[in-house]
């Protein structure tokens, strides 16, 4: 069935088998969970160009991006996975209370059952197959849902997956909003959701009718605070590429506008300006290292962005497009209106503006009136800032000194706060995601302790009290059979 394009009654037949195939114990096998990921490795490699030529059809990605920010991410949470999953399923012994006293206890993790990705087209192929790697790992079955944005990388799953990895227990369905509403109809265990906060509403509101637990891996506008006590060239070069390197800023924590100083933008900008010329040439239209806009919705939405009244005039470099090829040139503005579009949405592409505050400690005011960003970077030697920064501002995740690169470290959680999301995955994060943690406490049947049970004599309660509070001694009292009445 898999690709199979479904409706509810499809949906409900589907969800009802994968059931049955998680009762079956199957999936929670090590062995099993094992095979799937090596076969996921072994297409990464086997499929590379095959996964490559999706992604340029889909979204004009240059082959290099694809490789390092999908194919290789993709490849390197499966082999962490592989490497660590021994650990992760152990249970974890813990130490017992005073009031447990004699017994052991532990936290095992489970799988919570039969659960649903679905995935966002900026990054097709990560965003698909690393919440599928947690799942996995953690012995769920699953179903995949890819975005229909990415239609190439949608069909490539729905044809390759069934070859790799075990069919009967993981389905790839395709489609947009009514296969997606379909599925949503089902009763999951788990619902991982990645794209914007609208139909992450529609998502979590479906999952509250079975009391279904959500990851929901959302955006926002992620900010970069420049202060002027900074390595300039090597800020504006990492800026640079965490913007319009990544798939031309439609990334979820792609830098989304700069704060700086009032008396430091020029300086910034004129930074920003030599490094984009030297990465992307005096025409950038014509870069082979800039991806294009996905397609003509969000080409128009963007453009719909810089032609704002009061919005256009503030361009200082960039502004040209290309419709045939729905490029757009990476494009700096300086002091946009607050209440703009730009300001107020999250841009999703290669515009990049630029507000001044007066004193740089004014950006923690300035990003905290807004909703909580997905991430937030901050550029400064002065360590005390970097020490306000991480109190102050709230966020998914925060990176000092650079852009995006904290969610290539798997020991890092990814995921958002408040509207940019809730819950988190990457390295055992995602296994985490896709598990319960099942409390297990276990006893002998010695150690009775007669305080424990009614009638709750005054002497009872007195011991009963103490071992409450921590008293060793009503403890040794209670073990010994006290009181003797
Ligand atoms: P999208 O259009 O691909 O939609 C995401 C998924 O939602 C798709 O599978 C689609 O079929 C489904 N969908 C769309 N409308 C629906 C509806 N009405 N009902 C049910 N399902 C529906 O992707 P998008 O939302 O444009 O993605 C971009 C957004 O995702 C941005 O906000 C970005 O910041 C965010 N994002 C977040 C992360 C992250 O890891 N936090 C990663 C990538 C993108």
């Amino acid at each position: 069935m898999a690709g199979e394009r479904v409706d509810a009654e499809k949906a409900a037949e589907m969800v009802g088998g994968l059931r049955r195939m998680f009762e079956s114990g199957r999936t929670k096998e090590y062995e099993w969970r094992m095979a799937q990921l090596k076969s996921i490795a072994r297409l990464i490699d086997e499929k590379e160009k095959e996964i490559m030529e999706a992604l340029r059809e889909d979204l004009g990605k240059p082959e290099i991006e694809s490789y390092l920010h999908e194919i290789s991410m993709a490849k390197s949470a499966c082999t962490f996975a592989l490497k660590q999953l021994k650990i992760w399923i152990k249970p974890e012994k813990v130490r017992s209370s005073v009031t447990t006293y004699p017994s052991t206890a532990e936290i095992v993790s489970e799988p919570l059952g039969v659960v649903l990705i679905i995935s966002a087209w900026n990054y097709p192929f990560l965003l698909s197959l690393e919440p599928l790697i947690g799942a996995i790992a953690a012995g769920n079955v699953a179903v995949l849902k890819p975005s229909e944005v990415a239609p190439s990388t949608s069909s490539l799953f729905a044809k390759l997956l069934p070859e790799y990895i075990d069919e009967s227990c993981i389905k790839v369905v395709e489609g947009g909003i009514p296969e997606t509403t379909a599925l949503l109809e089902q009763k999951w265990d788990k619902i991982f959701y990645t794209g914007n906060g609208k139909v992450g509403r529609i998502v979590m509101t479906a999952a509250a009718k079975h009391l279904t637990p959500v990851v929901l891996e959302l955006g926002g506008k992620s900010p970069v605070i420049v202060d002027s006590n900074v390595d300039l060239k090597v800020a504006a070069k990492r800026i640079a590429v965490g913007k319009w390197g990544c798939n031309s800023g439609q990334a979820c924590i792609a830098p989304d506008y700069i704060i700086t100083t009032k008396s430091f933008a020029k300086e910034l900008v004129d930074s920003l300006k030599i490094t984009l010329e030297r990465f992307y040439g005096k025409d950038p239209l014509e870069s082979k290292d800039l991806s294009r806009i996905v397609n003509y919705n969000h080409f128009s939405r963007l453009t719909s962005l810089l032609d704002e009244k009061y919005v256009s005039d503030k361009i200082i470099y960039g502004g040209k497009r290309d419709e045939k090829q729905l490029k757009i040139a990476p494009t700096l503005l300086l002091d946009v209106p607050h209440d703009s579009v730009i300001m107020k949405d999250e841009i999703f592409g290669p515009l990049l503006p630029i507000i001044t505050v007066d004193k740089v400690e004014d950006s923690f005011a300035f990003i905290n009136s807004k909703t909580k960003p997905l991430a937030a970077y901050l550029f400064t030697k002065n360590k005390k800032l970097e020490e306000q920064f991480v109190k102050n501002v709230s966020a998914g995740g925060l990176l000092i000194n650079d852009t995006v690169l904290h969610l290539a470290n798997p020991y890092l959680p990814f995921g958002g706060v408040g509207e940019s999301g809730t819950g988190s995955y990457h390295g055992k994060f995602s296994f985490e995601a896709f598990s319960h943690k099942k409390a297990v406490l276990s006893r002998g049947f010695g150690g009775e302790a007669k305080a424990r049970y009614p009638p709750y004599t005054p002497a009872k309660q007195k011991i009963l009290r103490g071992l409450l509070n921590g008293n060793i001694m009503a403890l040794i009292l209670a073990l010994l059979g006290w009181p003797r009445e």
